[in-house]
């Protein structure tokens, strides 16, 4: 007699089929009745993990044999892909999760130590550099607004217009290496302004034509010994700055400038301290006109 042994019906014997090894009243089984089982034991791995093995599902319990037919279930790859993993965190649970948080714990001390110390380097670094006398400073040039830092200083009582000041070899590079500086205004809070006296470029009948300096390199400026001419100032005995070019008279001394150097307030003070500078003294007419 041929019956389902799952559900006991004996009618249509035609889609009953023989999963395994089982024989007599065992032998036959529905498809459906099959998946319904194996659909049951499938659950088990969530309701009884602990007691849950692939084999529950894929083989007869009776006869041990596999079944010749997969389990049909969507989840079947899932669940056979994690019960290995399911099982193992079930067994070293406490552990990995001890593991995890002490891993959690560190890595974050160590990610708040790196960035504290972090954090006092700069601290530090910011520090040092206000303690020497570095600022950060916007320049405008021609090719755009950058950032820079300047060394700023007390005031050096002994900068002031006329005063000459050569590089020392702290400058290496650049047009302000080996140079002669006229100073021809200067204060501690507006800064000082200068011209590059050994920098010089042509000479057109009496007049020299040197580079000032970096800054505005366009910008024209004349330096001369005629005292009396409309708005020129003094800068030292026999020297003076400013004024229209055309009434300079043909004996006069003139020096013709492009550009200038400029320094912010205490920072010609700082360059000299921190020994960029040298004082040469004050500038005579020879110094200037040679
Ligand atoms: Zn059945
Ligand atoms: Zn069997």
């Amino acid at each position: 007699m041929e019956q389902c042994r799952f559900c006991l019906d004996q009618e249509d014997p035609k889609k009953l089929i023989s999963p395994c090894n089982c024989t007599g009243s065992q032998k036959y089984i529905h498809q459906a009745c099959l998946n319904k089982w194996q659909e049951t034991m499938m659950k088990n791995v969530f309701t009884y993990p602990e007691t849950f093995s692939l084999s529950q599902v894929s083989k007869c319990g009776v006869c041990k044999s596999k079944y010749i037919t997969k389990p049909y279930s969507k989840y079947w790859k899932w669940i056979k892909f994690f019960t290995p993993f399911i099982s193992i965190i079930q067994q070293y649970s406490y552990s990995i999760i001890l593991f995890l948080v002490t891993l959690a714990l560190f890595s974050g001390l160590i990610l708040i130590t790196f960035l504290t110390n972090l954090l006092c380097i700069l601290i530090i670094c910011v520090a040092i550099c206000y303690w020497k006398g570095i600022r950060p400073r916007i320049f405008a040039t021609i090719d755009g607004i950058r950032l820079g830092f300047i060394r700023v200083g007390n005031p050096v009582a002994e900068i002031m217009p006329g005063m000459i000041i050569s590089a020392t070899s702290a400058i290496t590079q650049g047009i302000f290496m080996n140079s002669k500086i006229l100073i021809t205004n200067y204060s501690p809070e507006t800064g000082a302004v200068g011209f590059i006296l050994n920098k010089r470029i042509g000479i057109e009948e009496n007049l020299f034509y040197g580079i000032g300096g970096p800054v505005s390199p366009n910008s024209q400026h004349i330096i001369h010994n005629m005292g009396e001419l409309p708005q020129s100032a003094r800068v030292v005995d026999g020297i003076y700055i400013g004024g229209v070019l055309n009434q300079i008279h043909p004996e006069a001394k003139c020096m013709h400038f492009l550009g200038y150097s400029g320094w912010a307030p205490y920072q010609l003070d700082g360059e000299i301290r921190a020994g960029v500078w040298e004082i040469v003294g004050i500038a005579t007419p020879d110094d200037v006109f040679i």
